[in-house]
């Protein structure tokens, strides 16, 4: 049966893979919706190949351009209001969930709550939200299926196995392009030098917290979200060359792990035909050219943001929000060049000291937190 796909995010990295799985399975998938945020000359080729009934720009001033050369081919709508309204209809069976950022959780709530399957890229839903959208998912028996390469490892990994049997789950990590330099270099390092990710090719945002390691302690809150696991079963590991995307180690001490070159399209189209695996030969994994797989342990010292992601495990309620909140200003300060690098960790601490915790908080609570941090953080600036 031909599945309908909702794209939240197309013209980004996932998205735009995501298409490319569409594309190689006409007989499969239907594209039903797609958004974006401002990059209208990609979005409207999307339109033209695959078209969608709705579009959504976040971008007000571009929804309105985009209406202009577009005639009635296709419903437009903007603003965070369209995203919400894409997500409510009923017209599709899979939301792939990859915008960017805590702008993210709220549609995927609204699919939640139709009981689409989630094809979950966007790690903020989470880490923002992480108790409340597990607790969602259960009330509505929703699919909620990683796309994060780590993720969809593990869920591959746990496939067959009873969870109650994990002893702990080994999250990898690339080291990013900061891996071998050390703490007091990170002063100097450039936007350019922290955009320059060894192995994946991904948007701005998630290539900066992959060089600060905040990537992957975002991905050590959605795990412990995720696969319901205490912080001390999650553990992380270095491996520069990004082959094993994640590991699962059991009580009797086997482990499963899930390898491949690394390129997104294979969690994608796992996360779109689960529980069946469909022909796909467009990745192919060589491990004698791969030669050698290393691994190591990270430095906590040098990549503070990992461990503050293992500190709100611990601290709880709206924390890991104010993390994620105060992480999203410090990039956009970085990536504009209003601070250097290494302030990023402090913006976030001191985030985390300023705006007060609310432990079990509700949707709106978690909204509230997030204006909170934004708030407390913009007036460092003025
Ligand atoms: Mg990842």
């Amino acid at each position: 049966m031909m599945k309908k796909i909702l794209i939240l995010g197309s013209t980004g990295s996932i998205g735009v893979n995501t298409l490319e799985i569409v594309r190689a399975f006409p007989d499969k998938f239907e594209i039903i919706g797609l958004t974006a945020n401002s990059n209208i000359h990609l979005l409207k080729k999307q339109m033209e190949e695959f078209h969608p009934k709705t579009i959504v720009i976040a971008d007000k001033k571009k929804s309105e351009e985009l209406k202009k050369t577009i005639g009635n081919s296709c419903e437009v709508l903007s603003g965070n209001e369209g995203l919400l309204e894409i997500a409510k209809r009923n017209n599709y069976d899979i939301l792939v969930s990859a915008l960017v950022g805590f702008v993210g959780l709220a549609p995927t709530i609204e699919a939640i709550k139709l009981k689409k399957r989630i094809a979950l890229a966007n790690k903020e839903t989470l880490v923002t939200a992480g108790e409340l959208v597990i607790d969602l998912c259960k009330k509505h028996k929703t699919e909620l299926i990683p796309v994060d390469s780590e993720h969809s490892a593990i869920f591959q990994c746990l496939n067959g196995e009873n969870p109650s049997e994990i002893s702990k789950i080994i999250l990898t990590a690339s080291g990013g392009p900061f891996l071998n330099k050390s703490k007091e270099e990170f002063e100097n390092v450039t936007v350019e030098d922290a955009l320059n990710h060894p192995n994946w090719k991904m948007g701005s945002k998630i290539t900066i917290d992959s060089a600060s390691m905040m990537n992957k302690g975002l991905e050590v809150i959605e795990a412990h979200w995720l696969f319901g696991l205490p912080k001390d079963k999650i553990e992380v590991i270095i491996h520069p060359q990004s082959i094993i995307h994640s590991m699962v180690e059991f009580r009797d001490g086997s482990v499963k792990a899930q390898l491949s070159t690394p390129d997104m399209k294979l969690p994608i189209i796992y996360a779109l035909s689960f529980p069946e695996r469909f022909n796909f030969n467009a990745v192919a994994t060589d491990l004698k050219k791969i030669n050698q797989l290393t691994f190591f342990e990270p430095d906590f010292d040098k990549f503070t943001c990992l461990k503050m992601a293992y500190d709100v495990i611990e601290t709880g309620g709206t924390s890991s929000c104010i993390l994620n909140a105060a992480n999203e200003v410090a990039v956009e300060k970085f990536l504009s060049g209003k601070i250097k690098f290494n302030r990023i960790p402090d913006l976030i601490e001191d985030a985390l000291n300023a705006v007060s915790i609310i432990h079990s908080p509700d949707l709106e609570t978690i909204f509230d937190c997030d204006f909170k941090t934004r708030d407390y953080l913009k007036h460092k600036f003025n």
